[in-house]
């Protein structure tokens, strides 16, 4: 089969949790925003606003360095309810344009378009996250993820850009090699001691060179120094797993209350799966630790399914058996293997299934019409 080709772009939501705060409270305009973990504990700076960023502030840095910078700083814990329920509505807006879309985070996503379109769509979708919902956004076009990242990048904040393959050499190389993925502060210190500092310097590298510092991705990084990149585009719609996460503004001590964000994240995935007419054998949990350490653990079930408890009895069976100790940092829950049509069960359904099906049924239909966050479970209660 022939491959299209396709403009991609990437569309990335500007400081995205501070974005949500100043729109949803006007008053905070002007004045540095911090979301995340307090400063009396470890907590960490899960974003912050540009305000804050004039001070030298950064996501991930302790909460109490942040405040030493910028003593003015107004600090909130976060609702993540809400950053989700905006991240849906920008979600519908990406559905306008194309359904070649691949969900990074909730703030960020790839999407296909037809050749040529990249540029009109990028401006137009800046325009409608804009007017509609009040927040910036940032996009990058290019032909492929890694320069649409790179041009996003370059756009930041609020704006739209784009980088061709014939910007390479005046765009890309003079770049500093951090802006390339896979590229942390540990290989920058690296390649600085062997003289790389710009792209164009990686460029023009010989690869046995490189190898002694990326291994076996030396190819793939030299790809990237001259602009190529062959990953595969990811749409949702052939997604090969459906996965939702959350992670903490601070460490999380407490296992009911990671049960009950579990209880949360099974349930978005099971209605991802239901709404896409799929259902999954393998159901995964990710955990991260206070050390940054992140494991994930899977387990394949004899039968697919798609029902929340029974998604996250298994989510909850995985957590039980590899949660190691506390402090947790992410946790997330995926299902792949998928098979379309629901699983019909050879046995008669207890009346237990049968109820919570019309349950489901009626959750699903309530979602669809008002959002994620009119339905809940009992247990999730119990969470405040
Ligand atoms: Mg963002």
């Amino acid at each position: 089969m022939k491959k299209k080709k396709n403009d991609i772009l990437l569309c990335d939501l500007d400081a995205f949790f501070a974005s949500v705060e100043l729109l949803d409270n006007p008053a905070l305009e002007g004045i540095p925003v911090l979301v995340g973990g307090s400063p009396e504990g470890r907590g960490v700076v899960s974003t912050c606003s540009y305000e804050a960023r004039k001070y030298g502030v950064r996501s991930a840095m302790p909460m109490k360095k942040a405040l030493a910078l910028c003593p003015g700083a107004v600090v909130l814990r976060g609702r993540m309810s809400r950053y989700k329920e905006m991240s849906d509505q920008v979600r519908l807006i990406f559905q306008r344009f194309t359904p070649d879309i691949e969900f990074v985070s909730i703030d960020e996503a790839y999407l296909a378009v037809k050749e040529g379109r990249g540029p009109v769509t990028g401006r137009a979708i800046h325009t409608a996250v804009r007017e509609e919902l009040g927040l910036p956004i940032s996009v990058g076009i290019s032909v492929n993820k890694l320069l649409a990242k790179i041009a996003c990048e370059l756009a930041k904040p609020n704006n739209v850009g784009a980088i061709w393959p014939v910007d390479i050499q005046d765009r890309l190389w003079p770049l500093p090699i951090r802006m390339l993925p896979g590229i942390g502060p540990v290989t920058e210190e690296k390649l600085h001691r062997l003289g790389i500092k710009t792209i164009r310097d990686l460029a023009s590298c010989p690869k046995k060179t490189l190898v002694r510092v990326f291994g076996n991705n030396t190819e793939t990084i030299h790809c990237y120094a001259h602009g190529i990149d062959n990953r595969e585009f990811e749409a949702e719609h052939e997604a090969k797993s459906i996965s939702e996460e959350t992670t903490f503004p601070e460490d999380i001590h407490d296992r009911e209350a990671i049960q009950a964000v579990l209880l949360e994240l099974s349930s978005g995935v099971g209605y991802r799966l239901r709404s896409s007419g799929t259902s999954a054998r393998t159901i995964t949990l990710k955990l991260r630790f206070k050390d940054f350490r992140t494991i994930t653990r899977s387990i394949s079930l004899p039968e697919t399914i798609c029902r929340d408890s029974d998604i996250y009895r298994a989510a909850r069976s995985l957590f039980e058996k590899h949660c190691s100790k506390p402090p947790w940092r992410l946790v997330g829950v995926q299902a792949s293997g998928f098979e379309q049509g629901s699983q019909i069960s050879l046995l008669k359904p207890s009346p237990e299934e049968e109820k919570e099906g019309k349950l489901t049924l009626t959750r699903d239909t309530l979602r669809k019409k008002y959002g994620s966050e009119v339905v809940f479970q009992g247990r999730r209660l119990k969470k405040k």
